[in-house]
């Protein structure tokens, strides 16, 4: 009996592991309200942020759910067409960081492409786009899934960043980071995981991108005193400022082009030209 239960829980635990290693991680329903907009001198930028995860076709074993975080490489194609065809050009969160700080120039029509969860789908199926429309974009690298199975390997990882990528740090294991309770084990996800990923790729690592979207100030003060200039969540919006570097807002791609187009229009109009913005404004013509 006891033999039999021990091998129920080795099979339910395989295939968990499993369906981890398939599917990116689910957001939870609760997530932080944006950062309010811009206050006295805090100088605005409308930078969208593309958020993306797998890319990939779809198999018959995808859910509708799962679906959430898989783009075909045909819409990611049609998509990336589509920002260079108005025009976009895109920056880095570090070049965001310097012209909301410092108003170091951006281009006319800033966009920053990112993809989560170092998924093997991006470096076979995204990058090969990416170079054809000459876009640049980060990628934020959950440490202990590096190697495994459907994750790139730190010599793709390391290969992206020598070709100008931007390598960011999505933390060591993927946990919701607020609830975690003890100080040295959020050490571990946020520290660890930089130093880690900076000895690999041998450079400072300054974007992090916050597990299923979720922070607190506690996390979110942890992170600034580790040196991490940017963080973002998934919250909606397109509109940044200094205040709100460590809890970034960005657009979840999901769907079809349509979808971005409208969504990005949504907010392109909502945002309007706050004062201040600059070269950091982005509309579509
Ligand atoms: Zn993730």
């Amino acid at each position: 009996m006891k033999r039999a239960c021990v091998a129920i829980l080795a099979l339910l635990l395989g295939a968990a592991a499993f369906s981890q290693a398939m599917l990116p991680p689910r957001t939870p329903a609760v997530r932080m309200p944006p950062t309010p907009r811009d206050g006295e001198g805090n100088i605005g930028a409308v930078v969208p942020i593309l958020i993306y995860h797998s890319i990939r076709s779809y198999i018959p074993a995808d859910t509708k759910g799962a679906r959430r975080w898989i783009a075909t490489p045909e819409t990611l194609e049609s998509e990336l067409s589509y920002l260079r065809e108005k025009g976009y050009t895109s920056v880095t969160f570090d070049a965001l960081a310097a012209y909301v700080q410092n108003g170091a120039p951006l281009p006319v029509r800033p966009v920053i492409i990112s993809f989560d969860d170092d998924w093997q789908s991006q470096y076979v199926n995204a990058v090969p786009l990416l170079r054809k429309y000459g876009f640049t974009a980060t990628f934020f690298v959950w440490v202990r899934a590096v190697g495994r199975a459907h994750h790139m390997t730190w010599d793709e990882i390391r290969e992206l960043d020598a070709e100008g990528m931007e390598i960011g740090c999505h933390t060591l294991t993927h946990l919701i980071l607020p609830r975690i309770k003890t100080d040295d084990m959020l050490r571990r996800e946020i520290v660890a995981a930089k130093d880690l990923i900076e000895a690999h790729i041998g450079h400072p690592v300054t974007s992090l991108a916050w597990p299923f979207g979720q922070y607190d100030e506690r996390v979110v003060s942890m992170a600034r005193e580790a040196g991490f200039t940017t963080a973002r969540g998934t919250w909606p919006g397109v509109f940044h400022t200094k205040d709100g570097l460590l809890s970034l807002t960005g657009l979840i791609r999901t769907e079809s082009t349509a979808n971005l187009v409208d969504t990005l229009s949504q907010h392109l109009a909502q945002a309007g030209r706050p004062a201040g913005a600059g070269s950091g404004l982005a509309e579509p013509r």
